[in-house]
């Protein structure tokens, strides 16, 4: 079978057989931008039923429709690893959000802490990045990025087995201490560019699931932090190994 060159996600069930209808923004970027024409195979992903090879049976700028062949991939879920940041410029939270689905994050959630530069943010841009990184990467799953929430709030609520990565920057230069701590469920901290307020870091000190982690010798912006910390993490106790 061909192999389709684009990737596209559908909101809609996939199965061998299925016909997908297109809406107009998908329809537009196959067949006007793309080129496509009626015979052409794409891989269709929805975040549930893995990835299937269809074939272009419509093919109208303003409209059309496939039809899925087989399976081509299952559904392969990240490691359950949330990444909690803090959000900062725009352009430099789009790239958290994109590098955090790229590197298989299974949630994505915006946080604002006592130093935070942003108190807005777009979810539902923020959405659309991480499903276009999905697409990009060859991933079958699309992580959920949620509303902006307070960091008091979200541990005050904490489920107390999941652990958290507390990635603190008052230890640069310090050992990791990441390796000996065992645990499924786990959620990476970053700061904002201000950094955490002493009374954050004292609080999370003290938490037993939050383990201060350094991230080496030198200061990291936080988009460079937060890559860094998922390599890490990946490396030691996700899918990467
Ligand atoms: N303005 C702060 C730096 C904030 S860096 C200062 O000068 O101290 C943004 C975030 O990245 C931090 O809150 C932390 O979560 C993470 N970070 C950056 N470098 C780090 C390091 N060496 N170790 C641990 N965390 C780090």
């Amino acid at each position: 079978m061909v192999q389709a060159k684009v990737r596209l996600f559908v909101d809609h069930p996939l199965t061998q057989g299925q016909t997908v209808p297109l809406d107009k923004d998908q329809s537009n970027y196959l067949f006007a931008v793309m080129r496509l024409q009626i015979g052409a195979f794409v891989a269709l992903f929805n975040g549930v039923d893995g990835e299937y090879q269809a074939e272009v049976t419509i093919a109208n700028k303003r409209g059309g429709a496939l039809i899925c062949h087989a399976q081509s991939k299952p559904l392969q879920l990240p490691p359950d690893l949330w990444l909690i940041f803090a959000p900062i410029k725009k352009v430099r939270t789009d790239f958290i959000v994109e590098k955090a689905a790229e590197m298989g994050a299974a949630k994505i959630v915006p946080v604002s802490t006592n130093f935070t530069n942003s108190e807005r943010i777009r979810q539902d841009r923020l959405q659309a990045h991480a499903l276009e990184a999905a697409e990009q990467c060859g991933g079958t799953y699309v992580p959920e990025v949620t509303d902006l929430q307070k960091l008091d709030r979200l541990l005050a609520e904490w489920d107390e087995t999941r652990q958290i990565m507390f990635c603190d920057e008052a230890l640069v230069g310090a050992a990791e201490v990441l390796g000996a701590v065992q645990g499924d469920k786990w959620a990476i901290l970053i700061g904002p560019e201000g950094g955490f307020s002493e009374s954050e870091r004292q609080k999370l000190h003290a938490l037993p699931y939050a383990h201060p982690v350094s991230l080496g010798p030198r200061i990291l912006r936080a988009d460079t932090a937060a890559v860094a910390a998922m390599t890490v993490w990946q490396q030691h106790l996700g899918d990467w190994s």
